[in-house]
């Protein structure tokens, strides 16, 4: 049943096969959909069509939620200890380990990534994952005494079925983030990812059959958010939604779980990150942290650090530099040696990105570099700066997802303050200067779920990630992200006779 996508690769940076097959993953098994629909999947380097996948919808969610159900009950959940659990998730991160280029290149085929970003980013999941392979049995509750007779303890269980919906910048990373956590403390899964790049969760779904996870504990469902998603987050039979994408969808999402059965819900949602740049900072590694945190992954990024106030005395010398390693970025196939940055994900993505340049430039800001698509074929969009923007403008307010650097002028903290968490978002937030009690004062008054003092993003499995405002609710990574996958029973003890 269901069929398999063959890739063979021949470049200066990986040579080697792929396979992965494009069924859905359910119960163990790899079936085709109900509806034998499916979804293209096209290389946003080129523009063309690489595979297809099948596309599951509500039918098929039902199916894949019933089997997570019963594994739950029956070979999962409370049925398992904890330590099984983590041997499972060291196997597993192992298994990805073993495999980091293949999926590396997956993934950077699927995404229009940089294969050396994106095997960074499949190691990175092998921490995450074994992170929490160690707290599958150390998670566990307290004891209170209430009075000499009685006393009460705590246990922390899961919730049951959980759904996950990860986006297209980063499938495989935010994937495994969910999963993790999830499978560590006893959940069992119903993983939707991305429409627009499904291929590597499909490729994790054959390493957990592997790892030898019994059938149903994890479940894969490409499908469009309308239908499959929408399907998840009604779901009666699905304790928990673990969300990563947009606002909109966020949104969405907790209206559909109030109206439904009240089911959990975690939230990362998007971003206008403000950097600031003082006067002290030390320019050159401004500069560079810059370049690389505006426009990464063509900014597709969501702490992508692209909304940038620098102080006027170094406002000129800040723009001549950046505009100068902005133009350096050279761009191309992620597979090629001499390419600094792919295309953008997808011909929507594209226009939607070109829509905010056209509004930057028609609201008055100056545009210093970029703009325009680049030569050739695919998604690709030059590397891109606007200057002299002001708060009111749609690039300074609104999440562009693309790379696009927006930097205006202040004259002093208090202001620049006020100007920084002039936002509804509140994901990441970045400052750049040599002063530090600066550096501390103003992470303390930035609104955001993340600061970086003299750099851009960066994530590691025990720090927490996620954001303040409506840029989010609750954290991912670490020891917090336990408790999203956790509900805490008490139970109390009596010992003694009176009443
Ligand atoms: P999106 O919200 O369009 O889609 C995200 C996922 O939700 C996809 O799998 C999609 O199919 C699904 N979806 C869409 N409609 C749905 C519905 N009605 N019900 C259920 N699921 C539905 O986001 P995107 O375009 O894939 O990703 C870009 C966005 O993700 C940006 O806003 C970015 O900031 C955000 N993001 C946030 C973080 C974070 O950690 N805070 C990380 C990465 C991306």
């Amino acid at each position: 049943m269901s069929s398999t996508f063959t890739h063979q690769f021949d470049t200066a940076l990986f040579k080697g096969t792929i396979t992965v097959n494009t069924g859905l993953f359910i119960d163990g098994q790899w079936v085709d959909s109900v509806s034998k629909e499916t979804i293209d999947v096209i290389n946003p380097v080129t523009g063309k069509k690489l595979t297809q996948v099948a596309a599951g919808d509500a039918n098929d969610i039902d199916i894949a939620v019933k089997a997570a159900s019963r594994a739950f009950k029956t070979s999962w959940g409370l049925k398992t200890p904890g330590h099984q659990r983590g041997r499972l998730l060291y196997i597993l991160a192992d298994l990805i380990e073993k495999n980091v280029d293949a999926i590396a290149a997956t993934e950077a085929l699927d995404a229009g990534k940089r294969f050396a970003h994106a095997q960074r980013e499949v190691q990175g999941s092998v921490d995450v994952v074994r992170y929490y392979a160690g707290w599958a049995d150390k998670n566990h509750g307290k004891t209170m005494e209430t009075s000499e007779e009685k006393f009460a303890y705590t246990r922390h269980e899961p919730i049951g079925v959980v759904g996950l919906i990860v986006p297209w910048n980063f499938p495989f990373s935010i994937a495994t983030w969910k999963i993790a956590p999830a499978l560590a403390t006893g959940n069992t899964i119903v993983l939707k990812q991305s429409e627009v790049t499904p291929l590597s969760a499909l490729l994790l779904a054959a390493l957990v059959k592997e790892a030898g996870f019994p059938d149903g504990v994890f479940n894969v469902i490409p499908g469009y958010g309308s239908t499959a998603g929408q399907a998840l987050i009604e779901h009666q039979a699905v304790g928990k939604v673990s969300f990563t994408g947009s606002t909109f969808v966020g949104r969405k999402i907790m209206e559909t779980a109030s109206k439904t059965n009240l089911k959990r819900v975690t939230l990362e949602l998007g971003g206008k990150n403000p950097v600031i740049v003082f006067d002290d900072a030390d320019l050159d590694q401004a500069v560079k942290w810059m370049t690389f945190g505006t426009f990464f992954h063509s900014g597709q990024v969501c702490a992508a650090s692209s909304r940038i106030y620098v102080h006027e005395k170094v406002y000129d010398a800040f723009l001549e530099r950046f505009v100068v390693a902005a133009n350096s970025i050279r761009q191309g196939d992620g597979f090629r040696e001499d390419a600094d940055q792919g295309p953008l994900v997808s011909q929507t993505q594209l226009d939607r990105v070109l829509g905010y340049v056209e509004s930057g430039k028609q609201e008055g800001a100056r545009l210093l570099a970029g703009g325009t698509r680049s030569e050739g074929t695919g998604f690709f969009l030059k590397p891109t700066i606007f200057a002299d923007a002001r708060p009111d403008m749609k690039i300074v307010r609104e999440e562009i997802f693309g790379p696009v650097g927006v930097v205006s002028k202040f004259k002093t903290e208090e202001e620049v303050l006020e100007l920084a968490n002039d936002t509804q978002y509140g994901l990441a937030g970045y400052v750049f200067t040599q002063n530090l009690n600066r550096a501390i004062r103003v992470s303390s008054t930035l609104e955001a779920g993340s600061v970086f003092v003299n750099s851009t993003a960066a994530t590691a499995p025990q720090v927490p990630f996620g954001g303040f405002k409506q840029s989010g609710q609750g954290k991912e990574l670490s020891e917090y992200a336990l408790e999203a996958f956790t509900q805490v029973k008490a139970v109390h003890i009596n010992l003694g006779m009176t009443l």
